[in-house]
Parts: C-alpha cells; structure tokens; sequence
C-alpha cells in the first residue's frame, strides 16, 4: 500500500497521460511476446485446457492494447451555466486502486480490471486467488520491465481471509474492484461501506439461452454448447439455463444430447474440451447438484465423457444436459459453476421472460429468434448487464461494457465505461464577471 501510494504520488501520477499508454502497450507487447509461457503456467494453474490458456493470454494482452489507448483521451467537459461563469469537469484518478481476483480467469479478470484502473491513472494492489496466482506474478515481473515505475502495479498473494480482507479494510484504499462469489462479494462491500470506499462487484451469474421457435438452430447449437463447457463451466457468465419454445423442445435436446456426447474431458495439456475444475470442494459443489437432480429423477439427456489419461484422483466431471428442469428447483436457480445445463420448455414470449428472469441473478443473456421486433423486445425485457442477439459471448469482448444486477453484482467493467469507475468528476465552477 505504501508503495502504490509512492508511485501514485510520485514517478507514476506524474508521467504524462501518453507516457502512461505507452507503458501500457509495453506490457501488452510482454504479454504477447510471452503468451505461450503464460498460457502453459495458467493451463497447469487451473487445469484448462491450453487453447483456453491460450485464448486468456490473447485476451490479458489486448486488454492492456485498448486501455493504452485511453489515458490522453480521458476527459472532461464545460458546462453552460450563467452569464459570468465558467464550469469545468475533471476527471481525476481516485488514488490507490484495490483487485480482488478469482481463480477461474486469473489472466482475463487481471487485464480488464488493471488495465482499466491504471488507465484512469491509478496505482493498484491486486490479490490473486490462492488456488491460481502464478500468471499474475509473472505478469508483474513483465509490468517491471515494461517500464512501469516501481510501486505502480502490486501483486500481493495471500488467503482471502486474511491478505483479501486486509485489502478490504485497508484505510488508503480508495475503490475496490472485486470479482468472485456473491457472499465474499457482500463480505467485502460491507467493509468497504465502513469506509465508503467505492466498490464494483463482479459476481455469478445464471445465464439463460432462450431459444424461440424460429431460431437457426445450426448457428446455436455449437454456441449454446461451448457457453457451458468453456472452463468446465466455472465461468460467472456461463450459459447454464436453456430456455426453448415448446415446438422446438424436443429438436433441439435430441441434437444437443449428440453434441454432449461427443464431449471430451482431459488433463489440461491433453487440450480436450474441458479440464478438471479447480479443487475438490468445487468438484463436491457440482455433484451436489447431479445428485440432487437424480434423486429428484430430472433426466439426463446427454452427458460427455472423461478420458482415460485423466488420473481417477482428479477433479473431472462430465459435462452434462439435464432436461425438464423445474424453475423452481435449485439447479435452475443457483450456479452450477461447472458443465452442466439445464433444460426447460417454455409457452411465450411472456413466459421466457419470466423464466429468464426467474433468479436473483442478472450478468449474461442469450436470445435466439430470426424476429427483429422480438429480439428488441427481450433485450429490453431481460434483466441481464448484457444481452446477445443470435450470439453469446461467454466473457468476451474487451470493448463491451460488463457488469451485472441484483446478485450478479453492480458497476461497470471493461470497455471506455469502465474508465468512470476507476475515476471521480470534479466540477470547477469559476466566477470572472
Ligand atoms: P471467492 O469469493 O471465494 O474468491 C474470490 C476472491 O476473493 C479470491 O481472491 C479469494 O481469495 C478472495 N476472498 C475470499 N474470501 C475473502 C474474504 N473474506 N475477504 C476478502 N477476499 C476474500 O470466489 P471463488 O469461489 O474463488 O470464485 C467463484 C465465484 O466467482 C463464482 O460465484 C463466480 O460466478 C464468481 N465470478 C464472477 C465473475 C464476474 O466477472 N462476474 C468472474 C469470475 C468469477
């Protein structure tokens, strides 16, 4: 803390706002130019598979690309006001920013979070999660020789109990930024409220496909599956409910039970379609849920399969389609946080409103319908940060702003909006006659 608040202080608040970027495109250069270590460090990290590791090393570096583009375009504005007066609007960085990191993308959730706050000015101190914090360290060592000024970028590990709430109870931190469950979510904006200190809550999510009669199913299908099994499902916005008009219902299961089938399960390095989940107690969580589901005798219309070379002692599960899920019930409502996904029928328009609305949570929403008045029609009518047209973007998409409702969590990350987070407006009203 004391030397982010040096740096912010000192070499880094005074660099001028194109030097800033400059330093920031160095860094996304050293990401690139170290993606392949990246990638295989975050693969035995995590246990996702490489292409994934890969992907998250591209996406880490492109974060820094556009936010090194934003410091010397960061500003304010004039007000019209009365006769004699000027106002003015600063945008201000807001100090010492602090990130708490979950493991599912250590890498992707570092970029968007770091990239945004430093852009904005900042100097930042992030806590990685415990079970994955190797690509974060290593990616503060590239930050050094990237030319950010010491101090700049601080990359403290530690358990949640202890490093992550000091970060949260620190009194010179002045936002906090925090990715990870809803109850630590709660645990830290409770601290952070003691102090008002800003907070943006990225939390989970339960994003629902909604499938209308009239959808090109061939363009969905690979989609739909690829949103649940992308990092095993451990992803906050996984497409894990399926919502599908009545007379498409049967279709539409019979060819994702096919596509399920076909899924493999592996070893990170053996890069099949998902890797083990992180550790036990989350591989515990998940068949919690399949086991509820079997004694309440929800059917299982597809289900992946683990491949021999995945030891008996690992942390693998079968990516899995469950059908006829009630809204009521617990895997409808609460995230999985692994591949599974939960099927249901639905009437109208008015009902797969209902139903995609049906959780407390509100991050991610697929619609696929060819009816140009219905697709405007459930983007405005589903509770959810964003919402795909024909398209579902699991976490992608660096220039789109992202953030959640209710349980989902609140603020803005990612793309230009995620700058007025990371900084304060202050109004300079002149008085000269
Ligand atoms: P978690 O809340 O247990 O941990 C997240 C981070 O918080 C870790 O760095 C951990 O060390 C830290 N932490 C834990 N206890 C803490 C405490 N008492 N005080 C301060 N920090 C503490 O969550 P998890 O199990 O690691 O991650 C899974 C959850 O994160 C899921 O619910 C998922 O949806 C969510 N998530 C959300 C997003 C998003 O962008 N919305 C992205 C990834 C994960």
């Amino acid at each position: 803390m004391r030397a982010a608040r040096a740096a912010f202080d000192g070499a880094w608040g005074k660099l001028a706002p194109v030097e800033k970027g400059r330093r920031l495109m160095a860094l996304s250069r050293a990401i690139l130019d170290h993606a392949d270590e990246l990638a295989w460090i975050e693969a035995r990290d995590c246990g996702k598979p490489m292409k994934q590791a890969r992907a998250d090393a591209a996406a880490c570096a492109r974060y820094f690309e556009f936010y090194a583009g934003a410091p010397d375009k960061l500003h304010g504005d004039t007000i019209p006001y009365t006769p004699g007066y000027t106002v003015l609007t600063w945008r201000e960085p807001l100090g010492v920013t602090g990130h708490i990191i979950p493991w599912n993308y250590p890498m992707q959730i570092f970029g968007r979070s770091i990239g945004g706050a430093l852009a904005a000015g900042n100097a930042c101190v992030v806590k990685p999660a415990e079970d994955a914090c190797l690509s974060l360290l290593r990616i503060a060592e590239l930050a050094s020789e990237s030319g950010l000024p010491d101090g700049t970028l601080n990359v403290v590990t530690g358990l949640g109990r202890e490093a992550g709430i000091a970060l949260a109870q620190h009194p010179g931190i002045d936002h906090l930024s925090f990715t990870g469950s809803p109850a630590t979510g709660t645990l830290v904006a409770q601290e952070a409220a003691k102090r008002h200190c800003p907070v943006t809550l990225e939390l989970g999510g339960k994003g629902p496909q909604i499938v209308f009669a009239d959808a090109d199913l061939d363009a969905a299908i690979p989609v739909i599956v690829n949103a649940i099994v992308q990092n095993a499902g451990q992803t906050c916005s996984a497409g894990s409910r399926l919502l599908v008009e009545r007379p498409r219902y049967e279709e539409l299961l019979e060819r994702l039970a096919k596509a399920f089938g076909a899924l493999r399960v592996g070893p990170a390095l053996d890069d099949l379609d998902c890797g083990p989940l992180i550790r036990a107690s989350q591989l515990e969580r998940v068949r919690g849920f399949l086991a509820d589901a079997s004694r309440d005798k929800l059917p299982v219309a597809g289900q992946g399969a683990i491949a021999a070379t995945a030891p008996a002692s690992g942390y693998y599960v079968a990516p899995t389609l469950v059908r006829d899920v009630p809204p009521s019930s617990r895997l409808a409502r609460e995230e999985v946080f692994g591949p599974v996904l939960a099927a249901m029928p639905f009437d109208d328009e008015a009902h797969a409103v209902k139903l995609a609305n049906g959780t407390d949570f509100g991050l991610v929403a697929g619609v696929w319908t060819r009816d140009g008045g219905r697709q405007l029609r459930m983007a405005r009518a589903v509770r959810a940060g964003q919402v795909f047209i024909n398209n579902y973007g699991a976490g992608g998409g660096v220039e789109l702003p992202f953030g959640g409702f209710g349980h989902s969590g609140h603020g803005r990350e990612k793309g230009f909006e995620a700058l007025h987070g990371f900084t304060a407006l202050k109004t300079v009203v002149l008085q000269h006659g």
